[in-house]
C-alpha cells in the first residue's frame, strides 16, 4: 500500500531530457499543487531550436544504435528491463505523479505506474511478433507487404493521467522500432522525465526517448511541425487536436493519431441493478473528479426507475474522501488548476441560473487547494454547456426517457463519441444498445477500462482519430509497403 509522503521532500528535477542528458532552461511556467495551490515548481518552454536539437538527436540515435532494424526480440527485451525498473522505482514515480497531477498516491502507485509498467510489456511482446504479410498474386509473380517503423514520432500528451498517457505513446512507438520526442503537458513533466532516463538504463539506446518541455502553442507547435516528426500522436482537447490538424495540414502531410475529448452517455434502462449502475456511475465520474476523457458525464435513465436511481447515485458520490494527493487516504481529487475549477464553477452556476437542479454539490469545497463537490444535476437545458461541453470537473447531469430510442437519440451526442455505458439485464436490450450508440467504445454493467491492453481505445467523431492500446496502436507505429517481385 503506497503511503503518504511530504510534497516538500520531493526531489523533482526538471529539464528537456535530450539524448542522455538534462538541459535545464530558463524558468517558465509557474506550476501549482492541486491540493493545496502551493507555487512549487517552473516548467521551462522549449523553443523550436531545443526541439530540433531533440529531433536531430533522435534522428541520429536511430541511425547509430540500430534500433529500428535489430532482431526485434532485442527491442523486446529492453523494453522488459524497462518495465521492471519502472515497477521497481513505482513508490518514487507516484510521488512525482502526485506531486504535480491531481491523481491520489493510493492510485498513482498501483494503477497508473503499474499499468504504465504493463502496456509497456504488452506492447514490447508484439516487437517480434508483428509483422508484414505474403499476398496472393498470380504465379509469377511474389507479392508482399512489408511492415516497417516511421523513424522519429512526435508525441504530445495531457495532464490528466500524465504517466500511463506516456507509456500510451511510447510503448507501441519503441515497439514497433521508432524513437520518440514527447511533450508532456507544461503541468505534469516529472513522472515522463523520470520514466526516460529509466529507459536508458534499462538498455534502451541514449536518444531513442527523448523529453522536451513547453507549452503547446510554442514547444508542441514546433514539435509537430518538424520536418523530421514523421508521425504524431497526440492525446488533449478536441480544440488542441484541431490547431494540431491545422498545424500539419499548412506544414507537411503526415500521419497523426488524435485521442481527444468526450462527452461520455451512460444508459441505465429499467431492468438494470441500480446499485451497480450506481456504483459504477459515481466512480466513474469521481475518478480524478471528473478528469479522465471518458468520464460518463451524461445519465439517460428510464423515467420509471429515475427516482430510485438518483437516491443511490448520491449516496454513492457522497461516500469518497476529499483530501490532499499526497495523503494515502484520499480517493477524491482536487482538479487541476484554478483556472479549471473557475470554468467548472461557471458552466454549473449557467446550468443553474438557466433553472437546472443540483441534487448535490454545485459549489466549490470550502477548503485549501482546487476542489469541487461531487455534483448531480437535474434539468439542464437541452443547449446548455453543462450538457453539452466536456466539463473535466466532477459533475454529471440527469436525463430521463420512456422509450427505448428516445434513450438512444439523448445518448448522441452532436459532436463527441469517446464512449459509453449501458446497464441492463436484458440481454438483447444491452446488444441493441451496443450496436446503436455511436462511441469508440461501450461498456455493459461496468463503465472503464480493464487490464486487458488489447483493447484499442478512441474515438468516434470528434473525439478522435485512430487508436491508442490494443494491436491497432503497435501498426499505427509502422508504416506499409507493397512489394511485387517478377519471378
Ligand atoms: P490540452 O489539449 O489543453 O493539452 C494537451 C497537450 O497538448 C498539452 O501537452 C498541451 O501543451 C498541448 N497543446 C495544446 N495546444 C496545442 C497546440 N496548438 N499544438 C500542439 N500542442 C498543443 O488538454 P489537457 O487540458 O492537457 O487534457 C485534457 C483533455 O485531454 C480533455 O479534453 C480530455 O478529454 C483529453 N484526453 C483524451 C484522452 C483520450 O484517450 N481520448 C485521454 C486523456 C485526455
Amino acid at each position: 500500500m503506497p503511503s503518504t509522503f511530504n510534497p516538500e521532500l520531493v526531489e523533482a528535477p526538471i529539464g528537456h531530457w535530450i539524448g542522455n542528458k538534462f538541459i535545464t532552461g530558463q524558468p517558465g511556467i509557474e506550476l501549482h499543487r492541486p491540493s493545496d495551490g502551493t507555487s512549487y515548481a517552473s516548467c521551462p518552454v522549449g523553443s523550436a531550436e531545443t526541439v530540433d536539437h531533440a529531433v536531430s538527436t533522435a534522428k541520429k540515435a536511430l541511425q547509430t544504435s540500430g534500433w529500428g532494424t535489430c532482431r526485434p526480440r532485442e527491442r523486446t527485451e529492453a523494453m522488459q528491463r524497462w518495465a521492471d525498473m519502472i515497477v521497481a522505482d513505482a513508490e518514487k514515480i507516484g510521488q512525482l505523479e502526485s506531486l504535480s497531477s491531481s491523481r491520489p498516491i493510493s492510485q498513482s502507485v498501483s494503477v497508473d505506474v503499474a499499468v504504465t509498467a504493463e502496456q509497456i510489456r504488452f506492447f514490447a511482446e508484439m516487437a517480434d511478433k508483428e509483422g508484414g504479410d505474403v499476398i496472393p498474386t498470380d504465379g509469377n509473380h511474389l507479392g508482399m507487404v512489408l511492415s516497417e517503423p516511421y523513424g522519429v514520432v512526435g508525441a504530445i500528451t495531457p495532464w490528466n493521467v500524465p504517466v500511463s498517457m506516456a507509456g500510451w505513446k511510447i510503448g507501441p512507438a519503441l515497439a514497433a522500432g521508432n524513437a520518440i520526442v514527447l511533450k508532456p503537458s507544461e503541468l505534469t513533466p516529472f513522472s515522463t522525465l523520470y520514466i526516460a532516463q529509466l529507459a536508458v538504463k534499462a538498455g534502451i539506446p541514449a536518444g531513442i526517448v527523448n523529453i522536451v518541455l513547453g507549452d503547446g502553442l510554442t514547444t508542441g507547435a514546433s514539435l509537430i511541425a518538424h520536418p523530421d516528426i514523421a508521425k504524431v500522436s497526440f492525446t488533449g482537447s478536441t480544440i488542441a487536436g484541431a490547431a494540431i490538424m491545422k498545424t500539419i495540414a499548412s506544414t507537411q502531410i503526415k500521419p497523426m493519431t488524435l485521442e481527444l475529448g468526450g462527452k461520455s452517455p451512460q444508459v441505465v434502462f429499467s431492468s438494470a441493478d441500480l446499485n451497480v449502475a450506481a456504483r459504477c456511475i459515481a466512480r466513474s465520474i469521481l475518478l480524478n473528479a471528473g478528469q479522465t476523457c471518458v468520464a460518463g458525464t451524461r445519465v439517460i435513465v428510464d423515467k420509471r426507475v429515475s427516482a430510485e436511481f438518483v437516491t443511490l447515485l448520491s449516496a454513492a458520490m457522497t461516500s469518497y474522501r476529499a483530501g490532499a494527493t499526497w495523503d494515502e487516504a484520499t480517493d477524491y481529487s482536487p482538479v487541476i488548476s484554478e483556472r479549471q475549477l473557475s470554468r467548472i464553477e461557471s458552466i454549473v452556476d449557467a446550468a443553474v441560473f438557466e433553472g437546472a437542479e443540483a441534487i448535490i454539490g454545485g459549489k466549490r469545497m470550502d477548503r485549501k487547494g482546487y476542489f469541487y463537490e461531487p455534483t448531480i444535476l437535474s434539468n439542464v437545458e437541452k443547449d446548455s454547456p453543462a450538457l453539452v461541453e466536456e466539463i473535466f470537473g466532477p459533475v454529471i447531469t440527469v436525463q430521463t426517457f420512456e422509450a427505448e430510442e428516445e434513450a438512444f437519440a439523448l445518448s448522441d451526442h452532436p459532436t463527441y463519441g469517446l464512449a459509453a455505458g449501458v446497464f441492463s439485464k436484458d440481454l438483447q436490450q444491452a446488444l441493441r444498445a451496443v450496436k446503436r450508440i455511436e462511441a469508440g467504445t461501450v461498456w455493459v454493467n461496468r463503465y472503464g477500462r480493464s487490464r486487458d491492453h488489447i483493447l484499442p481505445t478512441g474515438g468516434y467523431k470528434a473525439s478522435g482519430i485512430g487508436k491508442d492500446l490494443g494491436r491497432e496502436a503497435y501498426k499505427s507505429n509502422r508504416r506499409q509497403k507493397s512489394v511485387l517481385i517478377e519471378i
